[in-house]
């Protein structure tokens, strides 16, 4: 008889997961995954899915509007939320039964259900109508994800249907099937992608990136949008220059965003919030306020005390390897205290291999972040300002996409792209972009990054022409100050 029943269980079928139970498979091993809501974890069900596609709608919505600007002549231009949200719900339903075809496909057993560590090669899966299967593994992977943060504003404790929004996936999806999610006052992200109508005033606390995307989507689609920030700037962890053009055309669209401003009461029921800042107090009212904080690791009722896992804080506190501290077990994604869907599948793909036995150390160099505003931002490693605290003698490069003939062509010719990179060898430190396509094109730096390539080397690669491409060419050059399409003063 065999020492364990499985190679390896994954408990969390999110972007973390189900490719580190994929990958596990491939590998030869024998998998089971556990999740208590559907495959596809936050990331397709309730994030990254539901808000571009719901984005995909305001893109198009935003085109149209611009139609007389490509010469086209368009009526009635306008939209039905319920057919945006719809179509929003197909995607996902289409993209989560994909991961159940996959994993069934490559023989992994999914078990729909809520599972709990009880030993260091043992999990407990407890299904909805309450069987309990005991299962062991050579291995765990834990890739339980996060869920919305609280943070303590006084009012929002008021309890009932407005007071109590924080729930784990599991429970979101039970929510809406009841039709009792997005009706209160209080939204998280979970309510604002299930949402039934577009409010007239939508008040947004926290302007990083779940908050400013959901504020650019509800401000398009008619909401009077306020976003307050605590920190001086939108995006706060973005590069000061491409987040200050992103915050002018957010600005010149409408949207409200007080920065340095604190929200410092909630009146639930009255709908109505009071703040603070130093150029003044003031009140606010509303018809939903979205709470977008930040998300903390979930890993409630997971066991982990009884294992005895090391924690950093909230998160799981793990090696290069995706290891814990408990040799047989792993952590991943969210849980780990990422934030990035496609840092938690590398993350799952390593400790996959680690989990059969492989030495895969995560190489964290040149990890893209994206903001799907319209324009789009994207960055990956240094801000000019990191580079310099870091000691290194900076060499900036930018390149407009006004001067550029692709993004007149299709009418989205605004925005930057900055390069940062060092002067005594042209190593590439970092890229930001803002502008279109941003989320696309930030990928030729991180492999130039990855490859440790010069900024000659990016600069004299041939970029075809017409394409938006040619930006990052050029921003490329201008580091050396030869951009063909700049004219510098001699
Ligand atoms: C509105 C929004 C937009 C976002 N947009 C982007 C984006 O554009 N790009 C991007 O990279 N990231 C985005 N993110 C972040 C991204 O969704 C997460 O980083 C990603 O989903 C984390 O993956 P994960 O596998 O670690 O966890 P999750 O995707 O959270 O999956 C964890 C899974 O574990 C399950 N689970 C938890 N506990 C148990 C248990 N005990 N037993 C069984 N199952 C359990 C949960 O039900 C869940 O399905 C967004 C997030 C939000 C909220």
């Amino acid at each position: 008889m065999a020492e364990f029943d499985v190679d390896v269980i994954v408990i969390g079928a999110g972007p973390g997961g189900y490719p580190a139970a994929i990958h596990a498979a491939q590998l030869g091993g024998k998998v089971v995954c556990i999740d208590a809501d559907n495959t596809g974890g936050t990331c397709l069900n309730w994030g990254c899915i539901p808000t571009k596609t719901i984005i995909g709608s305001v893109a198009a919505l935003e085109q149209a509007k611009h139609a007389a600007d490509f010469g086209l002549t368009m009526s009635n231009v306008g939209f039905d939320f319920g057919a945006v949200m719809a179509r929003k719900d197909k995607i996902v339903k289409q993209l989560v039964g994909g991961v159940a075809f996959l994993l069934n496909k490559n023989g992994v057993r999914f078990i729909l259900g809520r599972g709990k560590i009880v030993g260091p090669n043992t999990v407990e899966a407890t299904t909805e109508d309450g069987k309990v299967e005991k299962i062991t593994a050579k291995s765990i992977i834990i890739a339980t994800g996060s869920v919305p943060m609280h943070i303590p504003i006084p009012g929002l404790d008021q309890g009932g249907a407005d007071g109590d929004v924080w729930f784990d996936n599991a429970e979101v999806k039970k929510r809406k099937a009841a039709g009792t999610l997005s009706n209160g006052a209080l939204w998280t992200s979970n309510e604002a992608v299930s949402a039934k109508e577009v409010p007239g005033r939508l008040a947004v606390i926290g302007a990083a990136v779940v908050g400013t995307e959901f504020a650019y989507a509800y401000n398009a689609l008619g909401s009077d949008v306020t976003m307050f920030e605590v920190m001086p700037q939108l995006l706060p962890t973005i590069d000061s220059e491409i987040a200050g053009e992103l915050s002018k055309l957010l600005t010149k669209s409408g949207i409200k965003i007080m920065t340095g401003t604190k929200v410092v009461a909630i009146d639930l029921k009255a709908k109505k919030l009071k703040y603070t800042s130093e150029k003044g107090d003031g009140e606010l009212e509303f018809d939903k306020v979205l709470m977008a904080v930040g998300r903390r690791p979930f890993t409630d009722g997971l066991g982990l005390e009884e294992v005895g896992i090391a924690m950093n804080k909230r998160a799981i506190a793990v090696d290069e390897y995706m290891r814990t501290n408990v040799p047989s077990i792993y952590a991943i994604g969210d849980a780990a205290g990422g934030g990035l869907a496609h840092v938690a599948t590398r993350e799952g793909e390593v400790a996959a291999e680690n989990a059969l036995g492989g030495s895969t150390k995560m190489d964290r160099r040149a990890i893209p972040a994206c903001i799907y505003t319209e324009p789009e931002v994207a960055v990956t490693g240094l801000t000019e300002q990191q580079a310099k605290d870091a000691g290194y003698d900076v060499k900036v490069g930018r390149f407009t996409f006004k001067a550029l003939g692709k993004a007149l062509a299709i009418n989205e010719n605004v925005g930057l792209v900055k390069i940062v990179s060092e002067a005594r060898y042209g190593e590439i430190l970092g890229a930001h972009i803002v502008g279109p396509h941003a989320t696309d094109l930030i990928h030729e730096v991180c492999v130039s990054m990855k490859l440790e390539s010069t900024i000659e080397e990016l600069m004299h690669t041939i970029h075809a022409h017409p394409t938006l491409a040619e930006a990052v060419m050029e921003a490329a050059q201008d580091v050396k100050g030869h951009s063909i399409h700049t004219v510098y003063k001699k």
